[in-house]
C-alpha cells in the first residue's frame, strides 16, 4: 500500500506524517501550497517519489534544492492532478484547505485511489459529483473530519439509522453575548478551546460555519436528509458524534480530541492499529455536558441547513463567500460580524441552479468570490477597535 499526503505542511498533513511514520506506511508523494522549506524536509525524511507545489516559483526553488535526489517536482493545480494520476497510490489523503481541494479529490477518484478526505469543502461544493464519481470508480471516500469519522465508526446498521447527531464544542465565544464579541480580533477568534487546527477551520469553528459545512458533509457521506441531522453543543469534545437508530439506541464514539486517531483510522480502515492518541480516563473527566443550540446566535449554521435544502449554487456560494470573508477578516479588512453578514448576503442572492461538472462549479465559485469582494468593498472600513 502506498499513500499520497496532500497538504502535508498543514495541521492535518503534519499529523498524517506522524501517523505514517509510527506505522511505517509507505508515502509516495506530498504536496503543499508554497511552504517548500518544510516540504523538502518531509520529502527527504520519507524518501518520496514526487512532490507538488502550487506556487510555480516555490516549486522552482524546491526543484533546485532537491537536485541531488530523484524526487520529481510538479507545480500548479494541473501538476498536482498529474502527479496523482501518474502515481496511482492506493490511498490519497486530501488535507488541502479550501475549494482548491476539490480538483485533487476528483483526480484521486479518477486514478482509482481511495480518498481519506479531510478537505470537507470537496463535499460541500460538489458532494453529489464526488460521491457519484467515487461509486462509479469503485473507490471509498473515508472521512477524516472527527465528527464524520465518529459517524463511520458508529454506523453499524446503515439501513436502521433515524438521526445523526453532530457534536460541536461551540468555539471560543460560546455563551458570550453578541455585544461581548462584536470587536473580537483574529487572535481571539483563532483561540479554539479544544482543537488545534489551521486558520480557516478555526475561524469557521467560532462562527459555527464549520458545523454547517459538516451537516452538508454528513448529508452527502451518509446520503441522509439534513432534517435528520442535529447539532448539540458539547464543550469537552470527547464525544465526537452519534448515530441514533430506529429503536432509539444512540451509539457514540468517544476519545481524546486528537486528529491523529481519525487520520489513522482513515488510513488503515477497516483495520484498527495501536495509536498515538492518549487513552481516555472517564473517571478523570468526570462530567460530560450538552447544551441545546441557540440558532439565532449562529446564523451561519442555519444558513448551511438552508443551502443544503436549496441547490448546488447555494452551497458553492456558502463556501466561496466564507472562504473570502474569513481571509478578509484575518487580514483585518473586515470585522468579525461582517463574515456572517457577507456570507448570508451572497448565499441569499444566489439563483438556485445545479451543476453537472467541475467546470460549472469552478465558474460559479469564481463568480461568488467576486460578488463577496464587491460587497466587502461597500462595508465601512473596520474601526481601529477591530485591530
Ligand atoms: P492548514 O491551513 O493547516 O493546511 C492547509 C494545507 O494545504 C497546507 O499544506 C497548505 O500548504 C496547503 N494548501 C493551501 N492552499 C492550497 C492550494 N490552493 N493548493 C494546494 N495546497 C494548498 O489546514 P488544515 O490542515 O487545518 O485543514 C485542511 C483541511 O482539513 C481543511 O479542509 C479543513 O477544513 C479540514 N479539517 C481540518 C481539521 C484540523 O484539525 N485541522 C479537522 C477537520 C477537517 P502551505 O503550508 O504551503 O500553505
Ligand atoms: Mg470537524
Amino acid at each position: 500500500m502506498s499513500i499520497i499526503i496532500l497538504g502535508s505542511t498543514g495541521s492535518v498533513g503534519k499529523q498524517a506524517i506522524e501517523v505514517a511514520c509510527a506505522h511505517n506506511l509507505k508515502v509516495s508523494a506530498l504536496s503543499c501550497g508554497s511552504n517548500v522549506k518544510l516540504l523538502e524536509h518531509q520529502a527527504r525524511m520519507l524518501g518520496v517519489r514526487a512532490c507538488s507545489v502550487r506556487d510555480p516559483e516555490a516549486a522552482k526553488a524546491l526543484r533546485l534544492s532537491l537536485a541531488d535526489t530523484s524526487i520529481k517536482v510538479y507545480d500548479g493545480d494541473d501538476g498536482l492532478c498529474e502527479m496523482i494520476a501518474e502515481l496511482r497510490a492506493s490511498k490519497v489523503l486530501n488535507a488541502v484547505s479550501g475549494f482548491s481541494g476539490l480538483r485533487p479529490t476528483l483526480a484521486a477518484i479518477d486514478a482509482g485511489s481511495d480518498v481519506a478526505l479531510a478537505n470537507k469543502e470537496s463535499l460541500v461544493v460538489a458532494g453529489k459529483l464526488v460521491m457519484a464519481r467515487a461509486k462509479d470508480a469503485g473507490v471509498k471516500i473515508l472521512p477524516v473530519d472527527s465528527e464524520h469519522s465518529a459517524l463511520m465508526q458508529c454506523m453499524t446498521h446503515p439501513q436502521a439509522v433515524s438521526r445523526l447527531i453532530l457534536t460541536a464544542s461551540g468555539g471560543p465565544f460560546f455563551g458570550k453575548t453578541r455585544a461581548e464579541t462584536a470587536n473580537v480580533t483574529p487572535e481571539q477568534a483563532l483561540g479554539h478551546p479544544t482543537w488545534k487546527m489551521g486558520p480557516r477551520v478555526t475561524i469557521d469553528s467560532s462562527t459555527l460555519m464549520n458545523k454547517g459545512f459538516e451537516v452538508i458533509e454528513a448529508a452527502r457521506l451518509y446520503d441522509i436528509s439534513a432534517d435528520k441531522i442535529d447539532v448539540v453543543i458539547h464543550r469537552e469534545s470527547i464525544i465526537h458524534s452519534m448515530v441514533e437508530y430506529i429503536d432509539s439506541a444512540l451509539i457514540a464514539q468517544l476519545s481524546q480530541p486528537d486528529m491523529r486517531l481519525c487520520i489513522q483510522y482513515a488510513l488503515t480502515y477497516p483495520e484498527r492499529l495501536h495509536g498515538l492518541t492518549r487513552r481516555l480516563d472517564l473517571a478523570d473527566i468526570g462530567t460530560l455536558t450538552f447544551y441545546r443550540l441557540d440558532y439565532k446566535e449562529f446564523p451561519l449554521l442555519g444558513l448551511a441547513y438552508e443551502a443544503e435544502k436549496r441547490s448546488d449554487a447555494a452551497r458553492v456560494a456558502l463556501n466561496a463567500a466564507d472562504e473570502v470573508a474569513v481571509e478578509l477578516f484575518l487580514d483585518r479588512k473586515i470585522c468579525y460580524y461582517d463574515i456572517a453578514e457577507l456570507v448570508c448576503e451572497v448565499v441569499r442572492s444566489a439563483a438556485d441552479e445545479n451543476y453537472k461538472d467541475y467546470a460549472q462549479i469552478a465558474e460559479a465559485d469564481r463568480a461568488f468570490r467576486e460578488k463577496t469582494l464587491e460587497l466587502a468593498r461597500k462595508l465601512p472600513q473596520p474601526q481601529p477597535i477591530c485591530d
